[in-house]
């Protein structure tokens, strides 16, 4: 089986932070893939849009795919390193690969990932780091809420 190529993969969650962005929330965005490259789910943040601090685009994403029966086997693909919430739900089921778009304007528990055996794959990406960037910087309230600073 081979790799499937991390920054396509990276695109469906681009174009669910755009989606977001264009509804007026937060732009993230999340995929779960299958190491083959199967797209079981797609999402994004959705706190302004429908006022639900639990809907990340990590969470929307893993809620989409419906019931799998193991996650070892696949690949969440977000736009930004994970939050601790998000970390957590790789963690607890197990999810073996995480592509993160960037982890300059938010660094989340990715590192942590890694010492516990997740494969992690930051992409370092300019369009990730340009999108949220700005998007931070013309509404740094809702930002501090999302990420839960005073
Ligand atoms: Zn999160």
């Amino acid at each position: 089986m081979t790799t499937p190529d991390y920054r396509t993969l990276l695109e469906t969650a681009i174009a669910e932070a755009r989606q977001g962005l264009a509804e007026g929330g937060i732009p993230i965005g999340a995929a779960l893939y299958r190491n083959d490259g199967t797209l079981l789910g797609r999402g994004h943040n959705r706190r302004v849009q429908e006022g639900d601090p639990s809907v990340h685009g990590e969470t929307d994403a893993f809620r989409k795919a419906g019931r799998q029966r193991r996650y070892r086997d696949t690949i969440m693909v977000t736009t930004l390193s994970p939050c601790w919430y998000c970390s957590g739900l790789v963690r607890q089921f197990n999810i073996g690969t995480v592509v993160i778009g960037e982890s300059v304007n938010f660094h989340g528990g990715h590192d942590w990932l890694r010492e516990h055996g997740v494969n992690v794959i930051d992409l370092n990406d300019a369009e990730c780091i340009a999108m949220l960037g700005d998007w931070i910087a013309a509404n740094p309230d809702v930002w501090n809420e999302d990420i839960g600073e005073d």
